[in-house]
């Protein structure tokens, strides 16, 4: 892995001595994406660079040798003490210079291994091949990962993603999760479709060590259905709000998620209605972000209503006194590039007009 590694890291950088503190992200770190047909670095893509750096290629499932891959994990760690960053890196927001232990151990893992899911959304990766991503034979990642845990290398402080698919489908997600929570684990995220519920993720929220996020994307059922193609849309704001209330106090970890699809939920009055169910069912936290093969099509060119849709969804969330609220990577990137693409926009219309 090392060599292949070696070769797509910048090597116009200039070693240097190694100082303290050294530009460097906790992934490169400590963490790893466990994806459905190898193991990255991370998952994030949204930047220059590309990121998810492909780790182990053509990935099954395999015992993994973890001493060998925290070997590695120490030489990536050297270069980026010498100042050479990885070239899919580039222009990440999760780059910082600040000083990092050297100990062997795993916070931050993503599982995305398998894509079986119980809804049907149009904007799905899987969606052009659904026969295909819903028949594929997933791989078990249950003893890799025990295997790291018996072995003392699994620590809490960072944070465990799953996505998928729907993890509440997968056999081992129950397994999993509790062990995860048994080692110590204090930040797992859950990306849920909410049509299943999941004993883990209750206990998890219940101990305030788990955050499940729902993207509803709707407040109605027609545009859930025509959205999501299933019809759950009661189903699943049950179970939000049985979640809800396995909350703690002051422990925001059940989460309703917009994703403005343009063409489908582009419009104030269906965030009215998604904020209404979102308190109704007891939740104060949220999570708001564009479509994300949209937005890399358009990202340059997103129109102005879009912004304004993206603005009238954050002062809902100061209406509802929503205690949290996140931008995904999307959200994000449009809210740090508005001025820059606007004058982007502005610059290619008036050389339209001139030419
Ligand atoms: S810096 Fe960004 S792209 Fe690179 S490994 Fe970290 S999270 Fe991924
Ligand atoms: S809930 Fe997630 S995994 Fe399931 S179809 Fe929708 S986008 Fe895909």
């Amino acid at each position: 892995m090392l060599e292949k590694i070696k070769s797509i890291f910048n090597k116009k950088s200039k070693p240097t001595e190694a100082p303290k503190k050294y530009l460097s992200c906790e992934y490169v770190q400590h963490g790893f994406n466990v994806d459905y047909e190898d193991i990255k670095m991370c998952c994030f893509n949204c930047h220059e660079g590309g990121g998810r750096q492909i780790l182990i290629d053509n990935y099954k499932g395999e015992m993994i040798d973890w001493n060998k891959f925290f070997k590695e994990k120490r030489k990536m760690r050297e270069l980026n003490k010498q100042g050479i960053i990885l070239e899919r890196c580039k222009g990440c927001f999760f780059l910082k210079e600040r000083e990092w232990d050297d100990e062997d151990y795993i916070n931050y893992m993503v599982f995305n291994h398998w894509t079986q899911c119980n809804c049907k959304c149009k904007y799905c990766f899987t969606n052009e091949q659904s026969d295909y991503f819903n028949q594929r034979k997933n791989y078990n990642m249950y003893p890799v990962i025990k295997k790291l845990a018996d072995m003392g290398k699994i620590r809490g402080g960072g944070e465990i993603g799953f996505g998928g698919g729907e993890p509440a489908l997968l056999p081992e997600f129950e397994p999993m999760v509790n062990m995860l929570l048994d080692c110590g684990c204090d930040n797992i995220r859950v990306h849920s479709s909410g049509v299943k519920y999941s004993q883990a993720i209750e206990r998890g929220v219940s101990e305030g060590k788990l955050t499940v996020v729902v993207s509803t994307d709707s407040g109605t059922p027609e545009t859930y259905e025509n959205i999501k193609r299933v019809n759950h849309f009661n189903k699943v704001w049950e179970n939000l709000a049985k979640y809800a209330q396995a909350q703690t106090d002051n422990k925001y970890k059940v989460k309703t998620k917009y994703i403005i699809y343009p063409g489908y939920n582009d419009n104030k009055e269906e965030i009215d209605k998604f904020f209404e169910y979102t308190v109704n069912a007891g939740i104060r936290s949220v999570v708001l972000d564009l479509e994300g093969g949209w937005y890399e099509q358009n990202k340059y060119n997103v129109p102005d209503y879009l912004y304004e849709l993206l603005d009238y969804a954050e002062q809902k969330t100061k209406e509802y006194d929503m205690k949290n609220v996140e931008f995904y990577d999307r959200a994000s990137h449009m809210r740090i590039h508005k001025e820059e693409y606007k004058k982007l926009r502005e610059n290619a219309q008036a050389n339209q007009q001139n030419s």
